[in-house]
């Protein structure tokens, strides 16, 4: 049975037991992610928090520990793997210390950190320029601080690429539902996207709406911390007070909300 039939059947399954069509209940499943999107800034527990997170370096042994992160993070979201790097799309990757930090290097520091390979996803900025630049809101700011990015209003223009100054987003060329990976692990539960238009991670806002931590944190075992910095009393608030952390790019003004412990 080719790819495209498993898939489709397995839609068509999920469908049958909801007594919908596989059409319709995509469109349903992206119109209640959406919704959850837009309106737990204002109903619910997520409002004015400034969400953040710690990726602590050290805590990470192997890298296939750090794998595993990236790995949950693609799985649950239906991110496309294609071989062609330049049809490549990302969430969450890696990069060396040299381009997570430019400048910072320097020849007498330490080879393993030279040789680390450093998580990267969206910073969730705090002065985002991929928002300002968008001439459809389809990329907007929460009040709990996620930058979030709605497909159905994205033109695919790729000006919020052109802006962020992390490589944050990657663009559809391809049709991402046809990509090798996603008929192994399509997850019904999370809309698939379409070409042509841009993607990035979104902080798992799905998940937070149910009370669950981000993908990424559940399997990095502590090594990542999320949370709101504006609460004095949580945990991420107390790690940035008693360890010394950096950030990306901080001379750039978008003031990134993701923190790093070298170690
Ligand atoms: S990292 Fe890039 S995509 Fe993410 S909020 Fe900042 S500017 Fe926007
Ligand atoms: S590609 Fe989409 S999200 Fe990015 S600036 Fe254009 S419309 Fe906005």
């Amino acid at each position: 049975m080719s790819m495209s039939r498993r898939i489709f059947l397995k839609l068509a399954g999920a469908s049958a037991i909801a007594g919908i069509g596989g059409a319709a209940l995509a469109g349903e499943v992206q119109k209640s992610l959406l919704e959850t999107a837009q309106t737990t800034s204002r109903a619910g527990a997520l409002t004015e928090k400034k969400l953040a997170m710690v990726i602590d370096m050290d805590k990470f042994k192997s890298v296939e520990d750090i794998r595993k992160v990236a790995d949950a993070c693609h799985r649950i979201h239906n991110v496309p793997h294609f071989e062609n790097p330049k049809h490549e799309v990302k969430w969450i990757w890696t990069e060396t210390f040299e381009h997570t930090f430019p400048g910072q290097e320097h020849k007498f520091m330490p080879e393993d950190i030279k040789q680390k390979p450093f998580l990267v996803l969206c910073n969730h900025c705090q002065n985002p320029t991929c928002v300002r630049v968008c001439p459809t809101k389809a990329m907007f700011k929460r009040k709990d601080g996620i930058v979030m990015h709605d497909p159905h209003r994205c033109i695919g223009c790729k000006y919020c690429m052109a802006a962020c100054p992390y490589g944050a987003i990657s663009y559809n060329l391809n049709n991402p539902r046809l990509a090798e990976n996603l008929q192994e692990y399509v997850n019904p539960e999370f809309p698939t996207r379409a070409i042509g238009v841009v993607e990035k991670c979104t902080f798992c806002f799905e998940r937070l709406a149910k009370g669950l931590k981000p993908a990424c944190v559940e399997a990095s075992n502590g090594a990542l911390v999320f949370g709101d910095v504006d609460d004095p009393a949580s945990q991420i608030r107390k790690l940035l007070a008693t360890k010394y952390t950096i950030r990306r790019k901080p001379e750039l003004g978008e003031e990134p909300n993701i923190y790093y412990i070298l170690g």
